[in-house]
């Protein structure tokens, strides 16, 4: 009976502890700590594509996500956005006109989720190869009724809620019409500027802003030589941001995967989406080792209606060749255009799971800030 009884307790004891075991949180619903949104400017799915066919065939980071999703990326006034309105859709969550830089229609400024984060004790960080000024970075820190105002953008830098950035632009910081100097004013709001070199990560200060301006304005092409800037000034951002109590939320801009495609320049968009993809791959290990980290890949639109079509010898169609193409109408525009194409959402680490499916542009604010609680 005495045996029993124990073998009856034993048995009930092992339940209470498996019971128990089943209502923690299982690990694929935890909140992240630190959210990295990483976009490729003009990065459709023949971009992508474009990775799987480089001649070393090293298996591509996008390789690496579980979770996969589209996005409508049209603006409030057009079906085709540009990089404004698209960057706006993203950093703000509410569709505007294309050349809005985080403003409505009314020309009011839109919240930023950097400025929403700022209020919770998150720091952020942006990255890119474009001028800081340029239409997607900008759109994260920065109100303008358009996207031409770059010495206007420029002025709002000092006093936004950023807390690191590594990109171009250095010309609307010193050489302006009005004369003044941004850098005197970013170093006067805390920041630590540098516009010669990128440190070693590990090597910043926790609590401490970072400014690192490499270029007059955008970052030279790949194939014109730039080097691996756009991990490195990754891997310093996160390695940085990380050490922040607060969590942090990071914008990676592979800004110039968009200019190659406009100049119809199909080996420079191989070199930029490669660029991008090396970027991705840092990023997710430290997300890898970090484990509290959501990382989301996507693009603001397509351009070029980027095709990868095989070579044509003779009149004949070599499949095993690719020569890669842009629509027709680059033939009789100056410049190759964003086309409507759906692009693809790639997301890793917590929360991941929210980001499959169908959905637009706007979506992406929408489920990180609700994910986040920020
Ligand atoms: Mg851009
Ligand atoms: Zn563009």
């Amino acid at each position: 009976m005495g045996i029993l009884l124990n073998r009856g307790m034993t048995a009930l004891l092992l339940l209470i502890f498996f019971l128990s075991g089943c209502q923690q949180v299982p690990a694929q619903n935890k909140r992240p700590k630190n959210v990295i949104l990483m976009i490729g400017d003009g990065m459709g799915l023949s971009q992508v594509s474009s990775r799987y066919y480089n001649s070393d065939l090293s298996e591509p980071n996008f390789s690496r996500f579980k979770t996969i999703g589209l996005i409508n990326t049209s603006s409030a006034n057009a079906k085709i956005t540009d990089s404004a309105a698209g960057a706006t859709a993203f950093a703000t969550g509410t569709r505007s006109y294309n050349g809005s830089i985080s403003v409505g229609f009314d020309q009011q400024p839109l919240e930023t989720i950097i400025e929403r984060v700022e209020r919770k004790g998150v720091k952020s960080g942006l990255v890119a190869t474009s001028s800081i000024t340029h239409a997607t970075p900008a759109c994260f820190f920065a109100h303008a009724p358009t996207r031409l105002m770059e010495y206007n953008i420029a002025t709002q830098l000092p006093t936004s809620g950023v807390d690191f950035f590594a990109a171009g632009g250095r010309l609307y910081f010193h050489k302006r019409p009005d004369q003044l100097n941004l850098f005197d004013q970013l170093k006067q709001n805390g920041f630590t500027i540098d516009t010669t070199a990128l440190p070693q990560p590990g090597s910043l200060k926790t609590g401490h802003k970072y400014g690192f301006i490499m270029a007059d304005v955008g970052l030279p092409p790949k194939k014109m030589g730039r080097d691996d800037f756009l991990t490195r000034a990754s891997v310093l951002a996160c390695s940085t941001l990380v050490k922040e109590e607060g969590g942090f939320f990071l914008m990676i801009e592979g800004s110039q995967i968009d200019w190659e495609c406009h100049a119809s320049n199909v080996a420079g968009t191989f070199l930029e989406v490669r660029d991008f993809d090396d970027a991705i791959g840092a990023v997710l290990d430290f997300a890898e080792k970090d484990g509290n980290t959501l990382v989301i890949v996507t693009a603001d639109h397509e351009t070029g209606g980027f095709s990868l079509n095989p070579q044509v010898s003779l009149g004949v169609p070599q499949y095993d060749s690719i020569a890669g193409g842009f629509y027709e109408g680059s033939q009789t525009t100056l410049l190759a255009s964003h086309t409507a194409a759906l692009v693809p959402v790639f997301a890793f680490g917590p929360g991941s799971e929210q980001f499959g499916g169908i959905y637009n542009n706007t979506d992406i604010f929408h489920k990180v800030v609700k994910l986040m609680e920020w």
